[in-house]
C-alpha cells in the first residue's frame, strides 16, 4: 500500500517517483487503483489518502442549576433518561445528577 503525497508516488520496486496527476482523476470508490511504474513497468497498488477532516466544537461550561458549579458535561432534562424525579432543575452537573438518582432510589 502506497500513500500519495502531493502528486507523485514512489514505486515500491524501483523507488521511481511516478507522476500521479492524471491517475487521480478517475478514482474508484475505495480510492485504490493499480498503476504501472513509468520506470520499471511493474504494477503496484496506489492508495489515495485525502486530507483528514476534523470537526470541532467549542468547550462550553455551564453552571449546574443545583449546586452552581461549572460543568463541562451537564445532564440535561429531556436528553438523559431517566432524569431524577427529585430534581427540580433542568441542567445539573453529573454529581448532582447521580445524587438525584440516589434520592429517587431512597424515596421509593
Ligand atoms: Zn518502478
Ligand atoms: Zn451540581
Amino acid at each position: 500500500m502506497i500513500n500519495v503525497y502531493l502528486d507523485t508516488v514512489e514505486c515500491p520496486y524501483c523507488e521511481y517517483e511516478n507522476d500521479m496527476t492524471e491517475g487521480t482523476v478517475d478514482l474508484p470508490d475505495d480510492n485504490k487503483f493499480d498503476h504501472e511504474c513509468e520506470n520499471c513497468e511493474r504494477e503496484f497498488e496506489v492508495h489515495v489518502e485525502f486530507n483528514p477532516s476534523y470537526s470541532s466544537g467549542k468547550i462550553e461550561y455551564v453552571n449546574c442549576e443545583k449546586c452552581g458549579n461549572e460543568t463541562r458535561e451537564p445532564a440535561k432534562r429531556g436528553k438523559i433518561f431517566p432524569f431524577p424525579q427529585s430534581l427540580d432543575e433542568n441542567v445539573v452537573c453529573k454529581h448532582c445528577f447521580y445524587k438525584g438518582h440516589n434520592e429517587d432510589f431512597e424515596n421509593e
